[in-house]
């Protein structure tokens, strides 16, 4: 599904740390990969973590959401975006997508937005940008804080502007099958100093800085290493050519699956952003009468991988059985998980395998 390039100087720079014996988070390479991370999305603020998931956790953490407090979110996404906000107390306040995009729909965030609302969640789904600038419109209206979920948006910009500098946090997870990657790990991005300090503080257990082993707050030990940070830091350098290869692919596919009939493809372009297809998702119309599982399926017993889409957060069992059972309606995201999957997209892969991999998806579809 997923193979990842690691050409560039990660070898040298790995046995860097392993020659020089700084392996643990204590190594120079996690402050290099943070402020070149900061510096590439125009950030004052890195802090480097052990996951994406973690990253949302101390994002949401610092900003201080907890009981009373909602927080807006796409129902369309990965459940690591609703992990913190329920732990904390809060509540979840799931918002639909739209059906070209795959993105959260503003107008519903809008409707959404209550007396107890202190965050908007933004995600940018599967290669192209929210509609960053009416979310934030709508959140400067109504004070209210913006997360943005860049995981799946490394080197993407929204207009002119890079993704993962919007709103007052932003994060992003360097998973083995993201654009930029260290096996796994993740960042919190921020201008807010007090925002920054609390990130570096909930990653590392909250240490007392002038009393080490005394603890005012609960944190977590979310950690990088300096290894993951000097994979980080070759992959970053190789960023621009992952985009162009990752551009490429999307075009390939594109074009040897646009002419198929009862197939939806990612969207080329938006007037905001042009689709950098983190991953190739396939949505099918229902008129054909087959679900995704069924063609995902066929597509395996023919040795082509694939993934489901994402399974709505609002039907997700562990948050049915917890919620005092607000009936959230999200037909779109019900509607991409029923008919939507993705295809191998690894920057690895290559073009041969793309054509095969299509002709695949044109021979059970007929
Ligand atoms: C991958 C991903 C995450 C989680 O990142 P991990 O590093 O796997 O924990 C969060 N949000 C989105 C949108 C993602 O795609």
């Amino acid at each position: 599904m997923n193979e990842p390039l690691l050409d560039g100087n990660e070898e040298k720079y790995v046995l860097e740390c392993i020659r020089t014996g700084w392996i643990s988070s204590e190594g120079p390479f996690v402050q290099r990969f943070e402020s070149e991370m900061s510096k590439y999305v125009h950030r004052r603020y890195g802090v480097a973590v052990s996951s994406g998931t973690a990253a949302l956790d101390i994002a949401f953490s610092a900003i201080g959401i907890g009981p009373g407090d909602e927080v807006i979110m796409p129902a369309f996404t990965i459940i690591s975006c609703v992990q913190q906000v329920l732990r904390s107390g809060a509540t979840p306040v799931f918002v639909d997508c739209d059906l070209k995009t795959w993105n959260m729909d503003a107008d519903q965030v809008r409707t959404a937005i209550s007396k107890r609302t202190k965050a908007i969640l933004m995600v940018h789904i599967y290669g192209l940008p929210s509609d960053v600038d009416a979310i934030l419109e709508i959140a400067d209206a109504h004070n209210l804080i913006v997360i943005e979920d860049a995981a799946e948006a490394h080197g993407q910009f929204y207009k002119d502007r890079p993704c993962g500098s919007f709103g007052g946090i932003s994060i992003f997870s360097f998973y083995a099958n993201k654009h930029v990657t260290t096996g796994e790990g993740g960042m919190v991005l921020t201008d807010n100093e007090e925002y920054a300090d609390r990130c570096r503080s909930l990653r590392n257990l909250c240490f007392e800085e002038h009393q080490r082993f005394m603890h005012k707050s609960l944190g977590w030990n979310y950690r990088m290493t300096n290894l993951q940070a000097a994979l980080g830091v070759a992959q970053l350098e190789q960023l621009p050519k992952f985009i162009e290869r990752k551009k490429r692919m999307g075009a390939l596919y594109t074009k040897f699956l646009q002419d198929i009939d009862g197939v939806q493809l990612p969207l080329e372009r938006t007037d905001y952003a042009e689709n950098h297809y983190w991953v190739f998702g396939i949505l099918l119309s229902p008129n054909l009468g087959l679900t995704a599982a069924t063609v995902m399926k066929r597509l395996a017993e023919r040795g082509i991988g694939t993934r489901p889409f994402f399974f709505p957060l609002n039907k997700q069992p562990v948050i049915l059985d917890n919620s005092d059972d607000r009936d959230q309606e999200c037909p779109n995201a019900e509607h991409l998980y029923k008919y939507g999957f993705y295809v191998p997209s690894g920057l690895a892969l290559t073009e041969e395998q793309i054509g095969t991999v299509a002709s695949e998806v044109e021979a059970v579809l007929q």
